[in-house]
């Protein structure tokens, strides 16, 4: 076939700016490949995905809720996959095996110190939320050298785990919002997902420091509650995540295709 096949799956999919974002890639750098949403059922990940590869699908996003499924799918995983426990990224090989990696992590590290500007060396970082996206962003945000990263969460043994894990790379503590206490942070990240409900994490009032920045990983068109919460709260800069959301694409672009697209007039064109 003269055209490549990729697909974003998930459940739900509609919404999805994947193929938006693929395409505005492949018509940058030439690349001749077709890129559609898939949704699947939640019970049939595997057989779906099989299905695909046996039609030739060359290699697919995953989204929620199936980023652990591809995981367990995988025939062979990056290090970054392996120890994010989620896969975002499957390329089929000619020999009709699975290879999943994580370009989430990368995807937020690009979009907060390329895009934004952040500075991460030496500074403490705070998460809220300890849910699969989490999970894939640690072992990027350790490659910047922070000082510290604090993962709180509402149920804490989530935030407990995914601090256990990463204990090897650096310093990284889990606690409860309300044991934040006193201790004010440069660089928040909301890694849950209740801006989606209008809804903030129960962070105590000061936990921001003076002219800190605010990183929120959930996007829509006007600016999230989390990222008002930071004007109101002496930030001096916040972002949505949509640029980590193009950024995530543009490394999956580069594994499957060897050309990296410029993201950044694709997020533009997406900010519109
Ligand atoms: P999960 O469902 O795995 O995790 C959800 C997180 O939100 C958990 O920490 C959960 O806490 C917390 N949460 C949900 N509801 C509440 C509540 N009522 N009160 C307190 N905490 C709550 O989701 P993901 O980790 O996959 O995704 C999280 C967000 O990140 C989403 O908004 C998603 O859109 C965004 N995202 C953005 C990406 C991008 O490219 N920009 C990529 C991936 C995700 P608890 O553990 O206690 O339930």
């Amino acid at each position: 076939p003269d055209v490549d096949h990729y697909c974003v799956i998930g459940n739900p999919v509609s919404h999805s700016l994947s193929p938006q974002i693929h395409r505005a890639f492949a018509e940058q750098t030439g690349e001749a490949i077709d890129y559609q949403a898939v949704l699947v059922e939640t019970d049939a990940f595997a057989d779906s995905v099989r299905a695909l590869r046996d039609q030739g699908l060359r290699g697919a996003n995953i989204t929620l809720p199936f980023k652990h499924e591809a995981w367990a799918l995988c025939d062979r995983r990056s290090a970054r996959a392996e120890r994010a426990g989620a896969v975002n990224t499957l390329s089929c090989s000619d020999a009709g095996l699975f290879d999943g990696d994580n370009t989430d992590g990368i995807g937020l590290l690009r979009d907060l110190r390329d895009n934004q500007g952040v500075e991460l060396a030496d500074r403490d970082i705070l998460i809220a939320g300890a849910g699969g996206a989490v999970a894939g962003i640690i072992d990027s945000l350790f490659d910047a050298r922070p000082a510290s990263i604090t993962i709180a969460n509402r149920s804490l043994d989530k935030a407990r785990q995914i601090a256990a894990r990463f204990a090897d790379r650096g310093r990284i503590q889990a606690l409860a919002y309300a044991e934040l206490g006193e201790r004010a942070f440069p660089l928040i990240i909301n890694g849950t997902s209740l801006s989606l409900q209008g809804q903030l994490p129960a962070l105590p009032e000061r936990v921001l420091a003076p002219g800190g920045f605010v990183y929120d990983m959930m996007y829509q068109h006007e600016p999230t509650c989390f990222m008002r919460w930071a004007e109101q709260h002496g930030a001096a800069a916040s972002a949505d995540g949509l640029g980590m959301l193009v950024e995530q694409a543009a490394e999956a672009f580069a594994l499957w295709r060897g050309v990296r697209p410029d993201s950044r007039p694709v997020i533009a064109q997406l900010r519109g």
